[in-house]
């Protein structure tokens, strides 16, 4: 069983927003279902409904689905407007008044940062940071999310080579 020490709000929250998607998306192997849930219980993260996890079966979801089977509220604001944006897919995002996003293919955050890379194959867009660069709220400070974008350097839905980083 993984072990965890110290764990900053920041992560707190970008760990749940990850074991969410693990949860709700219809595709998850359980052996990583297995996972996110002993993430969940270590670091004591709220979850969705136990009645709502998963596929119930009642719908025949593509494996490459992006979509949760039910939206999920993780935290996340509009960087436009501050309303709340849910967490329903992991390709986009729109806010309660219509602001449209793009998530990072990485991350799953939103991609408001200036900064990005593009996959050459598939274009999914996916955020360039370090610790120098803020993140939106409230992943700001959560420095999983810098590793796993440090970490990253292919695209993690078709494999191949990202390029176009804008400063
Ligand atoms: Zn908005
Ligand atoms: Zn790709």
């Amino acid at each position: 069983m993984m072990t965890f020490g110290y764990v900053e709000d920041a992560d707190r929250l970008f760990a749940r927003f990850v074991v969410t998607q693990a949860l709700l998306l219809p595709a998850t192997p359980e052996s990583l279902r297995v996972v996110a849930l002993s993430v969940a219980l270590q670091l004591q993260l709220e979850l969705p409904e136990r009645a709502e996890i998963g596929n119930d079966g009642s719908s025949q979801p593509q494996n490459s689905s992006t979509r949760l089977t039910k939206p999920a509220s993780l935290g996340e604001s509009c960087p436009a407007c501050r309303s709340e944006v849910l967490l329903e897919d992991l390709a986009t995002a729109t806010c309660a008044n219509g602001h449209v996003w793009q998530r990072c293919s990485i991350t799953s955050l939103l991609m408001t940062a200036a900064a990005s890379r593009t996959c050459v194959v598939c274009c999914r867009k996916a955020l360039v940071t370090t610790r120098q660069r803020a993140l939106h709220a409230p992943w700001n400070g959560a420095w999983t999310v810098y590793e796993m974008l440090e970490a990253v350097q292919r695209c993690v839905w078709c494999g191949n080579e990202f390029v176009g980083i804008v400063q």
